[in-house]
């Protein structure tokens, strides 16, 4: 490989300009230690048999394309939100529904407000896309701070991203200072209040996106049924908008994208969400737990209301998340700011719990 000729290929130049984005990598396998991945916020369950069952048998048609329109599944979220299937738009994953999302948006340059530290494909999508990511610094408890990031809208700002609960840090943004915001932005402004972890959410102030969406014509919804679905694999989520804006989505998708698989996975995950309920009350649990026993350990965990943690370890981030890895489990550093860490199985909270003890005895 390192003697083939380098391509004399011309490349855009915004590529210079994206991050990679970098993948958990699996735990050196050690004796007698089963490793565990706690670096990608996945579901720890197995599939529902029924879900199961309902992909072995859409696996007899994956010589056909799928159905272009997504029209199943489209119809059960239309349903279940009360909304017309006109205000849907669907792609492989809610990260392709972000890049769809930024192809509508963003001619060159235009601007994209987020908050930072948030979701790492952010930067990226908006790179590829070649517009400009204007970053907002999270405030002192890890919250996205919105008065700075209305602040932060100029003529060229197209998109603005919400994350919330917020991937990495944990906290969800109020539902107050949330429609305070919304009254602030643009109405040409497009706020996409991602929610990807929303059913893990127990805060009382949680904002009901889908009224905001309702009530402010600029607000679109982004969902996925990667995380408290159990999903990820198949790659399938969704945004809820306005016609034109839910219109230009649909426009702007990899034509049959989401698979048969993926569709009937989803549908028949909806149906059977009290069963995935359970599970998640569960992840809930564990999550509660762990964060008490830190917080009693002396670690500042800031309010986590996903599927995972974070632990603002500074310039430790990288020794921390190798001395995890050296015990069979990798969580997700962030060099010079902090570890996220998924809750998953309870033997993968307790060791991060031993691990985390440890590293502060290590420190006295
Ligand atoms: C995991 C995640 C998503 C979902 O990604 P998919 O492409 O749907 O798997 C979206 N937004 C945030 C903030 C996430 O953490």
């Amino acid at each position: 490989m390192s003697d083939a000729p380098s391509s004399p290929v011309r490349l855009r130049s915004t590529l210079a300009g994206v991050p990679a984005y970098a993948p958990g990598k699996p735990a050196e396998p050690i004796e007698g230690l089963t490793s565990y991945k706690i670096s990608s916020n996945e579901n720890p369950y197995p599939p529902l048999p029924a879900v199961l069952e309902a992909v072995r048998a859409a696996a007899t048609d994956i010589n056909r394309y799928p159905d272009m329109g997504v029209t199943e599944l489209t119809a059960a979220l239309a349903e279940r939100f009360e909304v017309p299937t006109t205000h849907l738009a669907t792609g492989t994953g809610s990260v392709a529904v972000l890049a769809q999302l930024m192809a509508i948006t963003c001619d060159a340059g235009d601007e994209v407000i987020y908050a930072w530290r948030s979701f790492e494909a952010y930067p990226i999508v908006v790179a590829l896309a070649g517009a400009t990511s204007v970053q907002v610094p999270l405030d002192a408890d890890f919250r996205h701070d919105l008065d700075a990031m209305a602040a932060a809208i100029t003529d060229r700002t197209r998109l603005i991203l919400v994350c919330t609960p917020n991937n990495p840090t944990g906290p969800t943004v109020g539902e107050d200072e949330l429609r305070a915001f919304l009254a602030k932005v643009r109405q040409d402004v497009l706020v996409v209040i991602d929610e990807a972890y929303l059913e893990f959410t127990t805060a009382e102030d949680v904002p009901d996106a889908l009224a905001l969406y309702r009530e402010f014509p600029n607000v679109a919804v982004l969902r996925t049924f990667s995380k408290a679905y159990g999903l990820a694999g198949l790659r399938v989520g969704y945004a809820v908008a306005q016609e034109e804006v839910a219109t230009a989505l649909r426009k702007a998708a990899t034509p049959f994208g989401v698979s048969d698989l993926a569709q009937r996975a989803a549908v028949t995950s909806l149906d059977a969400f009290d069963e995935l309920e359970v599970r998640v009350k569960e992840l809930v649990t564990e999550r509660e737990r762990v964060v008490a026993g830190l917080r009693d350990q002396g670690w500042q965990v800031p309010d986590a209301q996903g599927n995972f943690l974070w632990l603002p370890l500074g310039d430790d981030a990288v020794p921390f998340a190798q001395a995890c890895q050296a015990r069979g489990l990798t969580v997700r550093p962030f060099a010079g700011d902090g570890v996220r860490c998924t809750i998953a199985e309870t033997e993968a909270n307790d060791r991060l719990l031993g691990i985390c003890s440890e590293w502060l005895a290590s420190r006295d």
